[in-house]
């Protein structure tokens, strides 16, 4: 007898059309990557050497699921001394990865067939972890008129009886839009009225190049959100794999107990190199955040006056291009492709991020000066001649 069916939960769940890119990538010379999304920086030194010195000391055991207490406790009071309130440090639960505390967070709040609300351009791995959660996405479009800024006359539309939860990301990946705090007092507005529970991703907090960053954490939420975050993009820590979720009280301990099935614990070592960057010199954010800007700036300079750039970033490393120019009927993926195998340039196709954005492909200042500066010239040339 042939084995049986494999789960279609598994089969079924949405896959990023990024993944055909980063294949076809991977297997040419010389391309100019402005696909990737994370930081092209090494994790700086002092956090390596002090990981390194903890790991040959033999901190390499397991913690307990919601992590070290003292790096709960770290983690509550930078928080606690950015947002301008208190939070305890039983409320924070360490994940691999701020993936795994959207993970968490998702998985602790929602049941077979609830809904969730979440953003159209978005991360996509937001589809992905509700689809695994049982629970169906509902998106709820940015418009680029808007600067991309969710309208909550169209969400409030949206609500249904089995709505648990909205999904919000500021800086947003891949707009780049900041949100600004009028927008984040009527998500905490909304949430409250509608008794449902709000996951502010907030991973790109540091790389902001105007305005402010607003966490949804100012704004008495305290029973209700998830705030996610972590080391992938401040400290350039991708790999460590490293990241929280600060929770509502009562669900710090489930939150905390969904790790133990899948991770046991977020890596000791991570743990670590974490406390280590928290606790020691900040200039290296700094310095990062200047480099993206640098760049950002770059980006407004090949193409802040052609029109095809739907905002100008404020924050995170990402800006959309819009392509309808001449590539109306090609669609973001088929563009992506020919962009690749004409012109060596790497470039995401919109579709990922939702249905409303095939007509935008991401790009993501993580690549060195000049080779950004080649490659949005030649993007910019191919779009308007193809
Ligand atoms: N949230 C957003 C919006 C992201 O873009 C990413 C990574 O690209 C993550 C979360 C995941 O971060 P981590 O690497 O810490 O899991």
């Amino acid at each position: 007898m042939k084995p049986r069916p494999a789960a279609s939960r598994a089969l079924t769940m949405p896959r990023s059309a990024i993944r055909e890119i980063m294949a076809l990538a991977a297997g040419r010379e010389n391309v100019i990557h402005m696909e990737i999304g994370e930081p092209d920086f090494s994790t700086p030194d002092h956090i390596i050497t002090g990981a390194l010195e903890a790991a040959q000391r033999g901190f390499t055991k397991y913690t307990p699921n919601p992590g070290m207490a003292s790096l709960r406790e770290a983690i509550a009071a930078h928080v606690s001394a950015r947002t301008g309130t208190k939070i305890g440090a039983q409320r924070v639960v360490i994940t691999t990865g701020a993936v795994g505390g959207l993970f968490c967070a998702l998985m602790s709040v929602t049941d077979a067939g609830d809904e969730v609300l979440i953003p159209d351009p978005g991360w996509p791995n937001y589809e992905s972890i509700t689809h695994l959660a049982g629970a169906k996405p509902v998106q709820f479009e940015l418009l680029s008129d808007a600067g991309f800024v969710p309208d909550f006359d169209t969400i409030e539309a949206m609500v249904t009886e089995r709505t648990k939860a909205i999904m919000m990301n500021t800086p947003s990946n891949p707009t780049g839009a900041v949100l600004p705090a009028g927008i984040m007092e009527r998500l905490a507005d909304f949430a409250k009225r509608h008794g449902i529970y709000v996951i502010s991703d907030e991973i790109y907090e540091d790389i902001i190049f105007e305005g402010e960053h607003v966490s949804a954490a100012r704004f008495g939420l305290d029973d209700r959100l998830f705030l996610v975050s972590g080391a992938s993009k401040t400290y350039a820590m991708t790999g460590w794999r490293l990241g929280y979720v600060i929770c509502p009280e009562d669900l710090a301990p489930v939150a905390a107990a969904l790790i133990e099935p899948v991770a046991s614990c977020a890596s000791s070592i991570s743990q670590k190199a974490y406390e280590i960057a928290l606790a020691g010199p900040q200039d290296c954010v700094a310095e990062f955040r200047e480099i993206y800007r640098r760049r950002r700036d770059i980006l407004l300079d090949i193409l802040g006056n052609t029109g095809l750039l739907p905002v100008v970033p404020a924050g995170a490393f990402y800006a959309l291009v819009d392509i309808t120019d001449r590539h109306a009927a090609q669609g973001s993926l088929a563009f992506a492709k020919r962009l690749l195998q004409e012109k060596n340039v790497a470039v995401v196709p919109g579709i990922t991020f939702g249905p409303s954005c095939d007509r935008y492909v991401r790009v993501a200042f993580t690549t060195g000066d000049d080779a950004l500066l080649e490659g949005l010239t030649v993007l910019r040339d191919f779009i308007h001649r193809p």
